[in-house]
């Protein structure tokens, strides 16, 4: 199993729910906990790089197996020999745990002791890396959600909000969830005020265009509604096209030049976010 940064295949491993990756974005070895290996979300992003998605929620998680897969892939990684055989000079380092997988991590059951169980895992190998929580939100406001992002937040977790759009239509257009943005704010909240949180923004231009500017200025318009509400944010996560979309609009997306992404940062920047686009 040789990693490198351009191979992000979760079948790389040949685990059920653990899979190392080499991330540009950790500067290192970053372990992916895939709780969805059904590849059921729902959300159906246009640009979700997930072949087959499906629409639905984790199934039941086997904690065991979890747990074996973890320590067994711990012991490899932290012994000698396989970050030189395995990893890039230069990246032969473990940064973090991401839950982030082939769907929406927070529909697996039961969030709070699976969450318990990977940070209780790390920290038998005396690992003090964040454990990270990649998620679309949108279950944030369930009891049983909030516990794990309590457990989280007790180990060194942060959360990557998705939030691509702040209009009811432009959730229903990129996201394929009829929440719309006054759910995505409660969501954001809840998350927030648990958990050192970022907001994760993919901006893309879809047949030709890009984000109309009505979408922009909403978009601003509640990153500056969360300051004046001093709801605690850590920054802004700017990404454009990563790779390739599965979706069958992948054809109508395009990537933004660099100058246009780093023209929305300065004005997230000017509002007093941390802000870096990753093109
Ligand atoms: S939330 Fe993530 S997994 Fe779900 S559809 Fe969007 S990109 Fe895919």
């Amino acid at each position: 199993m040789r990693l490198s940064i351009s191979n992000h295949d979760r079948d790389l491993a040949g685990l059920i729910y653990v899979y190392p990756v080499v991330s540009r974005r950790a500067g290192g070895v970053s372990i992916g906990i895939n709780l969805n290996p059904n590849n059921a979300c729902n959300y159906r992003c246009v640009y979700c790089q997930v072949p087959g998605l499906i629409r639905g929620s984790a199934p039941p998680i086997d904690l065991n197996l979890l747990e074996t897969e973890l320590t067994a892939f711990l012991e490899i990684a932290t012994g000698g020999g396989w970050m030189e055989e395995c990893v890039p000079e230069g990246s032969r380092v473990l940064k973090d745990i991401a839950f982030s997988g082939n769907g929406e991590p927070t529909s697996a059951e039961p969030f709070d002791e699976l969450v318990s169980l990977v940070a209780n895992t790390a920290q038998s190998f005396n690992l003090e890396i964040p454990l990270i929580l990649i998620t679309n939100g949108s279950l944030a406001s369930s009891a049983r959600v909030q516990r794990g992002l309590d457990v989280l937040a007790a180990n060194n977790g942060v959360a990557w909000f998705k939030l691509d759009r702040a209009t009811d239509e432009g959730i229903r257009e990129v996201n394929d969830w009829p929440g719309g943005v006054d759910a995505a704010w409660k969501n954001l909240v809840a998350t927030a005020q648990r958990i050192p949180t970022w907001i994760q923004t993919c901006v893309f231009g879809r047949d030709g265009s890009p984000p109309s500017d009505a979408e922009i200025e909403a978009y601003l318009a509640l990153l500056a509604r969360a300051r004046d509400e001093e709801l605690p944010l850590e920054g802004v996560l700017l990404y454009g096209l990563a790779r390739e979309s599965h979706q069958p609009e992948a054809p109508s997306l395009e990537r933004l030049p660099l100058e246009w992404l780093e023209e929305l940062a300065e004005r997230i920047r000017a509002l007093g976010y941390i802000c870096n686009p990753h093109h």
